[in-house]
């Protein structure tokens, strides 16, 4: 069977073709610029990349680029559109009523349309692919995988935000949760690594990247995560505050006169480790510069860390224990320090690492980094959403 996973952005389109009966990508890239010029970077396994400018309109145009370069003979990977078995759609909001991975319908459509006023960033790009998908492969399955729904089962008191009950009934303010393929897919694979049923553990996953989460998996099902209502509340980001006293933003506008706007600008694109360091959102570039004794660097460096730890003691107490800690995404799988700096003092929750390990650690597969005896095991496991997103758009495909 051939998968096809679409990743839409508002500007972006990335995709993936996945092999299921080996599990191999056979081609992957993206298309950015859409709507503004366009570029595509076409790579299969082996060969070079492809590189081209393109008039890329929309959505819809970027995907026939797509199956063309998927189908062409030269830098093709398939014979025909044909092969493709099924499409899975990488969708972050699925709201309150699309609790798991569900096909696409004119009905599944309209709803994500509804809730485009609390994810107008991600919605109105992921309905374009889905669109532009009916019409040019109308035969063919298409799957929604949704970032939120790991978080269905969340108990209301963990998900109503404490403000008047109405704004949650009537304008479905509450927590929704983000990144949830990839901490699904990462206890997953740990309880894997660990030989144990998931229904046994109690897990903390720390997905690390530009954009941060964490998760309390117990017994394989997300009980508590950090990001909210948006992708923003949580820990600090690389341009993203996360949480922050809400009276700052009511702050703000009043005495420097910003506009909701403005104000959300700043907190999503200027804060972070962007903003407390002033030279980067780049973790890499932080590090360095903390290093060196750039005190702003460092500062930020510390804010992450100990937003991180607090958020580990948190979720051990919410779950009464923990049997495993997870470290995923850009940062967590490759940024030792960070992860020696997270781990650091933490014997208290059981919590301790082999310093040579986290060091020495090999990239691009699960790498257990616990320190012998240690009571909790942490362990490095490269996420694969597009991959988690292949095997639930294959299992719908199927039925
Ligand atoms: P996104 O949330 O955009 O998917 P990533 O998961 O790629 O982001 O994470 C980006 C972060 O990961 C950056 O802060 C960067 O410093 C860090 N990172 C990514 N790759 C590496 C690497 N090879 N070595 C060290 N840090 C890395």
């Amino acid at each position: 069977m051939k998968i096809l996973v679409l990743n839409a952005g508002s500007s972006s389109l990335k995709y993936q073709l996945f092999d299921m009966e080996s599990g191999a990508v056979q081609a992957k890239g993206t298309c950015e610029r859409i709507g503004a010029g366009g570029t595509v970077t076409h790579k299969r396994s082996g060969a070079e990349p492809y590189f081209e400018e393109i008039d890329l309109p929309n959505h819809g145009v970027a995907l026939e680029r797509v199956l063309s370069l998927l189908t062409s003979a030269e830098y093709g990977v398939i014979a025909s559109v044909k092969e493709i078995d099924a499409v899975g759609h990488r969708v972050a909001h699925g709201g309150e009523q699309l609790k798991t991975s569900t096909k696409i319908t004119e009905s599944v459509i309209k709803y994500l349309e509804s809730i485009v006023p609390i994810n107008p960033l991600h919605g109105p790009p992921a309905i374009a692919g889905m669109k532009a998908c009916l019409s040019l492969m109308p035969d063919v399955v298409q799957v929604a995988v949704f970032d939120t729904s790991f978080y269905s089962e969340i108990e209301d008191f963990r998900y109503v935000y404490p403000i008047p009950y109405e704004f949650y009934e009537q304008d479905h303010i509450r927590r929704y949760g983000f990144h949830g393929t990839s901490h699904r897919y990462v206890s997953a694979e740990l309880a894997k690594v660990l030989g144990k049923p998931i229904e046994e553990l109690k897990i903390i996953t720390c997905h690390l990247g530009n954009g941060s989460s964490i998760t309390a998996v117990d017994g394989g099902k997300a009980i508590d995560t950090s990001m909210g209502f948006t992708p923003q509340e949580g820990i600090a980001m690389g341009t993203r505050s996360g949480s922050i006293d809400p009276t700052v933003v009511t702050y703000l506008m009043k005495t420097k006169g910003y506009s909701a706007q403005e104000v959300e600008d700043i907190l999503n694109k200027k804060s972070g480790l962007l903003g407390v360091s002033g030279i980067s959102n780049d973790c890499r570039n932080i590090t360095a510069a903390a290093k060196e004794g750039n005190k702003r660097a460092e500062l930020a460096f510390k804010i992450l860390v100990n937003g991180i730890k607090k958020h580990i003691g948190a979720y051990a107490a919410e779950m009464n224990g923990l049997d495993a800690l997870v470290f995923t995404a850009g940062i967590g799988e490759n940024q030792a320090n960070i992860r020696e700096a997270v781990c650091e003092n933490m014997s208290l929750f059981g919590i301790e690492i082999d310093k040579e390990k986290n060091e020495n650690f090999t990239r691009g597969i699960p790498f257990d980094i616990t320190k012998e005896g240690a009571r909790v095991a942490t362990w490095i496991i490269p996420t694969d959403e597009e991959y988690m997103i292949a095997i639930d758009t294959q299992k719908l495909a199927q039925q």
